[in-house]
């Protein structure tokens, strides 16, 4: 097929199909009846994956190909595509899992069916993951999970978690590691919600108790999670530098208009500063592109860590200009309020990119090693059994 056909296929699709529904979610962790009649219509017209395998769901489109297919859909701002670079389940399953297991998930994941969330932090193992304590023990033919996790954003909603946790505790920390999705709808997970500084309850502390997950929901195999870690932690990563959540009013996403709105656009100072960080966010969605296409031919995935660094950065840079921008008038709060609360937000916010899918310092600490080739970290514990762990 030539790209000229391709072009007009998706359009006529797309002529045929979109009329914008009333509100379409774009969120791994919740859903509503539109977003999943949409993506299921996508689905089914083989548009959610353009790249992936015509056996997995895809049209086995080049990386050419797949951007025109993206770019017919952004022309008319309907979502569903793509999906095949953001889809951090979708693609991990297609990475790692068995060919059973990616028959069960992937359809729904793609469809939006199925929510997830990322069951991977713990009160003692955040930036040092592979410290983890959850423990799975094989019983037949499922895992029984007893343990704690916290900063699990949309587990109240979710009907699977993406779990980190031990499997093996005479070997060292990174080896006795194993991947699951687990079902969360069950007696044994208890999901208790945490108050943020936004004043939103994103996250979540999730107990488990004897929870169950099938042996067929392991992926990668016994003792080998941490490779599949890093896979669904590279799009994170990757999808964390692409992209940002926007403002709750949209009164403040855009500098331009909000220095215009506020009769500062003269400014010569502010100008500056604006033009700076609109010229940073291009820089980054350049080398974003960059970095994805390594991912995609298989390579390294530590260069997405320059993406999500360089793009915390850009958020409080931005959420320095904003306050500036708008002066004393950032001291305000509140619906009666839609640009200071904006503002405030969107500064409160750029702290969700700064900590959560790994902090600035490790980001740092991945490049430096694996990207600049400087020393490892010391680590006392890397090399001997996890049970010999100390930890208090
Ligand atoms: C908005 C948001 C959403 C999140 N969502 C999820 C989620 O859905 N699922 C989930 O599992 N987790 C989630 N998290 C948790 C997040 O991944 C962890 O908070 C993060 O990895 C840091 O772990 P920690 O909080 O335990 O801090 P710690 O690891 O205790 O770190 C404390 C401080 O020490 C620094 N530090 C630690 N080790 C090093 C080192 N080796 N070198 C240099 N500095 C170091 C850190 O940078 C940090 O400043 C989320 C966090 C946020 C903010």
């Amino acid at each position: 097929m030539t790209n000229e056909d391709l072009r007009r296929e998706v359009n006529d699709w797309l002529a045929a199909h979109w009329r914008a529904p009333g509100t379409i979610i774009q969120s791994m962790w919740e859903t509503n009846a539109e977003t999943r009649a949409w993506h299921t219509k996508v689905f089914e017209a083989r548009w959610s994956v353009p790249s992936w395998p015509v056996e997995w769901f895809g049209r086995g489109l080049d990386d050419e190909q797949t951007n025109i297919v993206i770019e017919a859909f952004a022309q008319v701002g309907a979502p569903g595509t793509g999906q095949d670079r953001f889809n951090l389940p979708a693609n991990t399953l297609l990475a790692a899992a068995s060919d059973e297991l990616k028959l069960t998930l992937i359809p729904g994941l793609l469809k939006k069916d199925i929510t997830t969330c990322l069951l991977y932090s713990e009160p003692s193992a955040g930036s040092d993951l592979a410290g983890v304590r959850t423990r799975a023990e094989r019983d037949g033919d499922r895992f029984i999970v007893n343990g704690q996790k916290v900063w699990t954003s949309g587990a109240t909603v979710a009907d699977y978690g993406m779990l980190i946790c031990r499997t093996d505790w005479d070997v060292p920390k990174h080896s006795g590691l194993s991947f699951f999705f687990l079902p969360m709808k069950q007696a044994g997970v208890e999901v208790r919600p945490l108050r943020q500084i936004t004043g939103e309850a994103h996250f979540n502390e999730v107990f488990f108790t004897d929870a169950v997950v099938p042996a067929s929901h392991l992926v990668g195999g016994l003792n080998r999670g941490w490779r599949v870690l890093q896979t669904a932690l590279a799009y994170e990563r990757s999808s964390m530098g692409a992209r940002a959540r926007g403002s709750r009013h949209g009164a403040a996403d855009d500098l331009v208009a909000l220095a215009r709105a506020a009769g500062r656009l003269d400014d010569p100072l502010l100008r500056q500063d604006i033009a700076r960080t609109v010229a940073l966010r291009r820089l980054n969605t350049l080398n974003n592109a960059r970095a994805k296409a390594e991912l995609e031919q298989g390579t390294s995935s530590s260069i997405m860590s320059l993406g999500k660094l360089a793009m915390s950065r850009i958020l409080h840079e931005e959420a320095r200009v904003r306050t500036a921008i708008i002066g004393v008038e950032s001291l305000l709060a509140g619906e009666t309020q839609p640009t200071a609360d904006d503002v405030n937000f969107l500064a409160l916010n750029a702290y969700f990119t700064s900590i959560g899918g790994g902090t600035d310092q490790i980001q740092k600490n991945i490049i430096s090693e694996r990207v600049l080739g400087l020393p490892r970290e010391p680590e006392l514990d890397r090399n001997i059994p996890f049970k010999q762990v100390r930890s208090g």
